[in-house]
């Protein structure tokens, strides 16, 4: 290979890896985000408000909601994608009918649990 073609090797192969380098940046972004939409206060599942589900070092407390009976550290954790807590969260909206899991003395007086994922900015499923 002459030293010209060569140059234009390295040249092609340097793009694609520029690429790859702005593709794991926004990777990075979009996990960051991702643990930033978890507050350590209230169900990502259910919108729940009397729940901790993250520690002060963000980690999971094994708490369970008493309100759809998603586990903190079992069911989801920092690391879930929005995907993930969608896909627990359908199965209690569609299969669980948003049926309440727990204690029944800890329903809150008009609960309504639509209004519940509507108020913690929760995306209800259809
Ligand atoms: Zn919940």
């Amino acid at each position: 290979m002459a030293v010209e073609n060569l140059w234009l090797f390295f040249n092609k192969l340097s793009i694609p890896v520029s690429s790859i380098g702005i593709e794991k940046t926004s990777m990075l972004n979009n996990k960051m985000l991702n643990a930033i939409s978890m507050n350590k206060q209230g169900c990502p599942i259910c919108g729940f408000a009397d729940i901790t589900v993250l520690d002060d070092f963000n980690c999971t407390t094994f708490e369970i909601c008493e309100c759809c009976g998603s586990e903190s550290g079992a069911e989801f954790d920092l690391r879930s994608t929005p995907e993930h807590l969608a896909k627990i969260r359908l199965k209690w909206v569609k299969q669980d009918n948003c049926k309440w899991w727990g204690n029944k003395k800890l329903i809150p007086p008009n609960w309504n649990p639509k209004e519940q994922m509507e108020l913690a900015n929760i995306e209800i499923p259809q």
